[in-house]
């Protein structure tokens, strides 16, 4: 079965690149309804799973309808190893450790390197070993939050600071500043406890707790630590009895002076959905936000990771990464990553033209990328307006008209979310922002010369 899974793969994707990536895949065996496979390195590891993962899973499942996931793991265990979470599975084709490692571990640390501890242990996951704060690079995006995160881990629990909710974008390094924090404290003097985990391992827990009517020792065993982090608390949104459980847990913890620190992809005062009284007491510590990373900040972090990597990356190498892929730190460590796999994999040194080559797919992804601010500025352009009436609260027709083709193409043409457009155009509500756009599609559709407009603009501003 797995020899005919194998040799499909390979039809599929041809011999070259079989023979790259996935020669050595070996079927570790099936556990329940679990493959589990095995690959030498991390990067194999991580390449396989976000480029061939889903391929693999309806390849198994055509074989045999048993099987309901794949896991990818990596042969022998050199190095601290995120975890998958149970039920992960191979769904998640980005290997993200943010919300899959997870700890729950008396400091201060066994001295014992590498970092590694028994997954096997349902409490006991290792942190991400590289996310410390030796390994965080400082910039004027993430200062704020890094000096917060640092104080934290310093003198856990001061007034003022607790608890510490950090937000922003998917990775800009939330979750790598939380692990730093639980690094840090572990390591320091005083013996604390600090447990990990996501938001999502926080629910599944508790609701696993009630199930097997265990929810005293489920409180009992998080009341009793004294650092509690939970990361990307924006999957608690409508999760009504899992956030009236973390509110209980989270006063009874900051009423005995023990340290809180959330994460979460939005400022509370934006959390809409969760509670008000948790929004508020959230709110109430400090909050710090890490904002879009600069030029400047991308560069030095491709050549701390260069350094790191001990690979010799051409300057104008990560001045093109650096300019090109903006969007977050994620993307521009995965481009690196893969021209440092390429290289090592061909033996052939890094340059531009083979920057070029290996990362044509998400060079030209990035080309179109396009910032709220240079729609505005179009659009006020286009028709005659004044940069400030794209955030001014005037109402009148010909300044709103604008405005709202401008949230239009911000919608279409970036990533941003609604409420973060909203805030971008002069603090509005994401409703508004909604309104906007859909009051564009209709006179789209009903008016051909606002339609061509608009298709103008789009143009400019993609091209
Ligand atoms: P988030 O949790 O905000 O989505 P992560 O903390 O998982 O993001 O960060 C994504 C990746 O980018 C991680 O590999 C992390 O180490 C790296 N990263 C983010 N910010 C920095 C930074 N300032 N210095 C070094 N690495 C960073
Ligand atoms: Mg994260």
């Amino acid at each position: 079965c797995w020899a005919r899974i194998r040799a499909r793969l390979r039809d599929e994707v041809g011999e070259v690149e079989y023979r790259t990536w996935l020669r050595q895949m070996t079927l570790q065996g099936i556990d329940g309804d679990e493959a589990v496979i095995l690959l030498p390195t991390r990067f194999l590891r991580d390449w396989v799973n976000s480029h061939y993962g889903d391929r693999l899973r309806a390849l198994w499942q055509a074989e045999d309808a048993n099987v309901r996931r794949v896991e990818i793991r990596v042969a022998q265990a050199a190095t601290a190893e995120p975890v998958m979470a149970d039920g992960a599975g191979m769904a998640s084709s980005r290997p993200e450790p943010s919300g899959l490692a997870e700890s729950l571990a008396p400091a201060p640390r066994p001295p014992a390197e590498p970092r590694t501890s028994d997954p096997r242990s349902d409490w006991v996951v290792p942190l991400e070993a590289r996310f410390t704060f030796d390994t965080f690079v400082v910039g004027k995006p993430n200062e704020f939050a890094h000096a917060c995160a640092r104080r934290v881990a310093e003198r856990p629990a001061s007034p003022g600071f607790n608890p510490l909710f950090l937000y922003g974008g998917v990775g800009l390094g939330k979750t790598h500043l939380m692990h730093a924090i639980a690094w840090a404290i572990r390591e320091g003097e005083t013996a604390r406890t600090v447990a990990y985990m996501s938001a999502e391992k926080f629910m599944y827990r508790f609701i696993a707790a009630l199930r097997s009517q265990s929810t005293m020792e489920f409180k009992e065993t998080l009341r009793a630590v004294d650092v509690l982090m939970i990361d990307d608390l924006q999957f608690l949104i409508g999760k009504d009895n899992t956030q009236e459980e973390f509110f209980h847990t989270f006063n009874a913890l900051v009423d005995q002076g023990k340290q809180i620190v959330v994460s979460s992809d939005k400022p509370p005062s934006d959390l809409a959905g969760i509670e008000d009284r948790l929004r508020t007491r959230l709110g109430c510590g400090m909050v710090a936000d890490l904002h879009a990373t600069t030029y400047e900040l991308r560069l030095s972090i491709l050549q701390a990771k260069a350094a790191a990597a001990q690979v010799l990356v051409p300057p104008k190498v990560m001045e093109l990464l650096a300019t090109k892929i903006t969007s977050n730190v994620r993307e521009l460590e995965g481009a690196l990553n893969r021209l440092v796999a390429h290289a090592n994999l061909f033996g052939r040194p890094i340059t531009v033209d083979s920057a070029h080559e290996v990362l044509h797919d998400v060079l030209r992804a990035h080309e179109k990328r396009v910032s709220i601010e240079e729609i505005q500025r179009k659009v006020a352009e286009h028709y005659n307006l004044r940069l400030t009436d794209m955030v001014s609260a005037r109402r009148a027709r010909n300044v709103a008209r604008p405005r709202q083709v401008a949230m239009y193409l911000a919608k279409q043409l970036t990533q941003r979310s609604l409420p973060e457009i909203g805030r971008r155009f002069g603090n509005r509500d994401h409703t508004t922002v909604m309104h906007a756009v859909s009051r564009v599609s209709e006179l789209i559709a009903q008016d051909a010369s606002f339609a061509e407009d608009v298709a103008l603009l789009r143009k400019m501003l993609e091209t």
